[in-house]
């Protein structure tokens, strides 16, 4: 029976959206709300997630509901279903009473294949008995990440979908989507509704026509001129992470004679209308901006995404360099790293209003994103596994993979380096331990006296920058592990014992793109 009704599921997809097939993930996810089964989907923005409600509610026999935040965009997502001769409505506060009440009898009636709902009125106790008396088939979840407190946009309302989702007398087939979910979120969301390991659907992360890369120890200034003078006829968007930096780029790119254009919180409303008409329309190819720009932004040809400045995590990252190469073809995220940008967002964090459990999990994301920047595995890998996506064979195309440096043996270093840390208690940050390692009689260092330890300049020979840079390579390879805090302290790990007994070897690529210095003490 199930393959009858993926066949019957394909036909309605060819019929009404007029695509010949379900693209894996979502077969994955339709074949099991075919089977009764609860599931969680996780696509990236653009994966093709509202297929996996909206063909299905053309075969079951009762209504399907979905849920979503997103009220401004409800009514286009309505009008588009109807325009495709699939019968929608939607209830939401934008509606007047008589509206409400009309379509509420249409629904009584069966008019209707899907509602669209915001969940605020699953809190109305007299809308909620109204729904009892609909039968339900289907009920989606959109943005579902909305329900965890670990999700970036939590929002108590999704809260009340879970006792309204128990209440019901019949239960219907439940699909919760959403594009953002790291593991823990995921996990969160496996719990708060039910569902089983196996109904967890993450698919579609992979874009294959990505080259992601990471530059470092660089100057970015100069690093940002040469890439743009290679494409002077291509179209792409440079991030940075403030205003101010946005403001400094466009007139230094201005001043280059590049058609460039800005957008950031801080300008007025026609001006970023205006900026964003004229990069649509290529009649200006780079647009530098906070990441206030992209959401809703469907511009096929974007060629490249630079991100100037660190993000605060890997979600915010890939949603903004995912919006390079829309069309398939081959396209270019460049990260740009530097340590002073990790300061900036560790101080973004640390100066929000976040309760300290959700600074502790922003600080542990950021980790993350900075360990992006320092892993010497391939960073298409790096992205999948972080988002749980199955991991396929390395790009062959990121920084990483094109990289051909020789693997040395660094274990000596690394050795020093860890029984450092451990001398000194783990106990301190990687700039501290850096000072030590390298004989540094800053204040600090002489402050705590740690001059007196064994393991004090024996890293001499080398820069402290270069010291950072290794510390931070023992990090992303996980022999070292910092606190989750504004002011993280390097600790052991479990992986960095069997170096220090000498029982295991450290390789590490040799760093061949150092351009200029950066200040010594900026490790
Ligand atoms: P999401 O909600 O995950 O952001 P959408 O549901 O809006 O994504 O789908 C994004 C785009 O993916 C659609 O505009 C459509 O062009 C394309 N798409 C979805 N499913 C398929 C499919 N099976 N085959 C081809 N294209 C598809």
């Amino acid at each position: 029976m199930s393959i009858q009704m993926m066949k019957a599921a394909e036909q309605k997809l060819q019929q009404y959206f007029g695509y010949p097939t379900f693209r894996p993930g979502q077969a994955a996810i339709i074949e099991r709300l075919f089977a009764q089964q609860d599931t969680l989907g996780i696509m990236p923005t653009g994966g093709g997630k509202s297929v996996c409600y909206q063909v299905p509610a053309l075969l079951f026999s009762g209504l399907t509901i979905v849920i979503s935040p997103l009220i401004s965009l409800m009514k286009d997502q309505v009008d588009g279903l109807n325009e495709m001769g699939i019968k929608a409505t939607f209830l939401n506060s934008t509606l007047t009473g008589e509206e409400v009440v009309d379509r509420m009898r249409g629904l009584r009636r069966g008019d209707f294949r899907l509602l669209y709902l915001a969940p605020e009125r699953l809190e109305m106790d007299s809308f909620v008995r109204f729904l009892g008396e609909l039968p339900l088939s289907l009920v989606a979840i959109d943005e579902a990440h909305c329900m965890s407190q670990w999700g970036h946009d939590f929002r108590p309302s999704y809260l009340s979908i879970r006792s309204w989702l128990q209440s019901l007398p019949q239960k219907p087939a439940v699909l919760a989507l959403t594009a953002t979910a790291t593991v823990d979120v995921q996990q969160d969301l496996m719990q708060h509704l039910d569902i089983a390991g196996e109904n967890t659907i993450v698919t579609g992360f992979g874009r294959s026509n990505l080259k992601l890369s990471v530059r470092k120890g660089i100057d970015k200034a100069k690093a940002l001129e040469q890439f743009l003078q290679q494409r002077r006829n291509e179209a792409g968007i440079i991030y940075a992470s403030t205003r101010k930096e946005v403001e400094h780029l466009y007139e230094r790119l201005s001043r280059a004679g590049y058609g460039v254009g800005r957008y950031h919180g801080g300008l007025g409303e026609q001006e970023r209308t205006e900026a964003q008409e004229a990069f649509l329309l290529d009649q200006k190819l780079v647009m530098v901006a906070t990441n206030a720009f992209g959401m809703g932004i469907d511009k096929s040809n974007v060629r490249y995404v630079v991100h100037y400045n660190l993000p605060k995590n890997i979600e915010a990252y890939y949603q903004e360099a995912g919006r390079a190469g829309r069309d398939g073809l081959e396209s270019e995220c460049v990260l740009y790293f530097s340590p002073q940008d990790t300061r900036t967002q560790t101080y973004f964090i640390d100066q929000s209003e976040l309760a300290e459990e959700r600074k502790k999990a922003e600080f542990h994301k950021l980790q993350q994103m900075v360990t992006y920047c320092h892993t010497e595995q391939c960073l298409q890998q790096y992205i999948l596994q972080y988002f749980g996506d199955q991991i396929g064979d390395a790009c062959g195309q990121c920084s990483n993979c094109l990289d051909t440096g020789e693997a040395v043996d660094v274990t000596r270093e690394a050795q020093m380096v860890l029984s450092c840390v451990k001398r000194m208690r783990e106990r301190f940050g990687k700039a501290i331990v850096a000072q030590v390692l390298g004989g540094s009689s800053n204040q600090k260092v002489l402050e705590f006296g740690l001059t007196k330890l064994p393991t004090y300049g024996i890293l001499k020979g080398m820069t402290l920058k270069d010291i950072g840079l290794f510390i931070d390579f023992l990090i992303a390879e996980q022999y070292l592990k910092p606190t989750d805090s504004a002011y993280p302290t390097l600790e052991l790990t479990a992986k960095s014992v069997p170096i220090l007994k000498g029982e295991e070897q450290v390789f590490r690529k040799i760093q061949v793109q150092v351009e200029q210095a950066e200040p010594l003490d900026d490790v």
